[in-house]
């Protein structure tokens, strides 16, 4: 006889792997879906899984330190082997860049003494005795590179900058997805993929389950959307758009990957960094080569696309990023082939994430993740498992929302803060810092 399911999770990527995995330890059947071939294969496996505490929102700055716990006890968190081994996470610390734009991290400090998270000020001296590719001149705001004044140095040089010594990143993000996967497994937790829903399918005002290419309809009371870029397309299918305030969409964005300069063993020296004067964060990444990835600056346009059909090649915005980085350590050299990753966000509004209910009963969303959730995805998953539960059992989180403790920085996030009736957030940095 066909298994019979408690709760569907469409998508299985970071997140939505991490959801199966807390819904099944709360033991519910679970069966998880993806279009794709294997699990973290959709944007996952482009993320460049940066993990850091420096967030605009007291409560994203929250989840991101206590991410870093997860991460650190991963094996531990999983409580299961996987034969492909473990993603590793290299803590090698983040520092970002002191600016007059962005106020020279005064606000970003407060958020770390208010979560407890250390910190610790670094003059130029430090910086550049650390990193001594870089130059310490100010740039003003980033530019588009064809700006005359591209590149030229204004103002007083940069004071230093604020390392965060607890961060770093997951070097396979993939790897990491398949790890919860063999932990949703042990829990009993079915994936079925090369699986796409094409209807969520009602009985009443609740939800009965879904549809999947090739006409098969498969039930449970509970479906999660957990699509990432594709989370819009799922909540229109379940007809749940209208209930929102905060909706998303789906982001284009390049990530190069470039050697390091000369001078430097950035591979095993280097941290993650980031500067919002060039509109740029960087990590280190295998063959010494260093990964950029953009930091959304003003004067770029968006590039908002259909997660079914975009450009996957490299473009100008590819050379742009690489041409800010280094204006900050001039030693780079611009190869001439684009090499890299081209990816989607699925964004929010306020580029903060929903993690919420719906207006249909039993019908949940984990999406809006904004580029920046991959640290979190164990948390969110054990934090979607707790508010599913808690509404099936009755509760009514728009009413009451519910708290979420977070066990090793021992605060508790209030959960309305994700939800998806909030006015926009005005403090979020409407960027993927989040
Ligand atoms: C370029 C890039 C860099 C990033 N860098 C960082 C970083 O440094 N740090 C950080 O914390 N975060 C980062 N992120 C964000 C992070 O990677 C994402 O927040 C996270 O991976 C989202 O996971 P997900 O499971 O929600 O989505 P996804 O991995 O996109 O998974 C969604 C899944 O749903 C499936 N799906 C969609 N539609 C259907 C359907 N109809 N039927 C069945 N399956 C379906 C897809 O195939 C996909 O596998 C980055 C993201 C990108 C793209």
């Amino acid at each position: 006889m066909a298994r019979t399911y408690d709760a569907i999770v469409i998508g299985a990527g970071v997140i939505g792997a991490a959801v199966a995995l807390s819904l099944a330890r709360k033991g519910l059947a679970v069966l998880a879906l993806d279009r794709l071939p294997a699990a973290g294969y959709g944007s996952t496996a482009g993320s460049c899984a940066i993990v850091r505490p420096y967030y605009s929102t007291l409560d994203g700055a929250a989840l991101g330190w206590e991410s870093h716990f997860y991460w650190r006890d991963w094996g531990e968190f999983l409580g299961v082997d996987d034969e492909r081994g473990l993603a590793r996470y290299v803590s090698c610390g983040c520092l970002r860049l002191k600016s007059p734009a962005n106020g020279f991290l005064e606000s970003t400090v407060k958020l770390m003494d208010e979560i407890g998270c250390p910190y610790e000020h670094w003059s130029a001296e430090q910086v550049l005795e650390r990193l001594p590719v870089v130059v310490l001149d100010s740039f003003g705001e980033t530019k588009p590179i064809d700006d005359p004044t591209f590149g030229q140095p204004e103002g007083a040089p940069l004071p230093g900058g604020v390392f965060f010594p607890h961060g770093g990143y997951v070097t396979d993000p993939q790897l990491a997805t398949h790890n919860l996967q063999r932990a949703a497994e042990a829990a009993g937790v079915d994936f079925r993929f090369n699986t796409t829903v094409t209807a969520v399918r009602r009985s009443g005002d609740r939800v009965a389950g879904v549809s999947v290419a090739g006409g098969e309809d498969l039930d449970a009371p509970v479906v999660v959307n957990v699509a990432g870029p594709h989370s819009y397309k799922i909540n229109r299918l379940a007809g749940v758009e209208a209930g929102m305030n905060v909706k998303t969409r789906a982001l284009r964005h390049e990530v190069c990957h470039v050697p390091a300069p000369e001078g430097i063993d950035f591979e095993k020296r280097g941290l993650v960094f980031s500067d919002g004067e060039i509109g740029v964060y960087i990590r280190p990444e295998l063959g010494n080569h260093i990964l950029i990835g953009s930091e959304d600056p003003p004067c770029d346009e968006r590039q908002w696309v259909d997660p079914d059909d975009f450009n996957r090649d490299f473009t100008e915005q590819w050379r742009a990023q690489v041409m800010r980085l280094a204006q900050r350590m001039p030693g780079l050299g611009i190869p001439p082939r684009g090499r890299g990753v081209v990816e989607l966000y699925d964004v929010s509004d306020d580029w903060i994430p929903i993690y919420d209910k719906s207006d249909l009963g039993g019908f949940y969303m984990a999406v809006g993740s904004s580029g920046n959730q991959f640290k979190t995805a164990p948390i969110v998953g054990e934090m979607m498992a707790e508010l599913i539960t808690a509404c099936e059992a009755g509760h009514d989180h728009d009413a009451d929302p519910l708290g979420f403790h977070l066990r090793y920085i021992d605060r508790t996030v209030a959960l309305g803060f994700y939800s998806r009736r909030r006015e926009i957030n005005p403090q979020s940095s409407f960027s993927v810092l989040g």
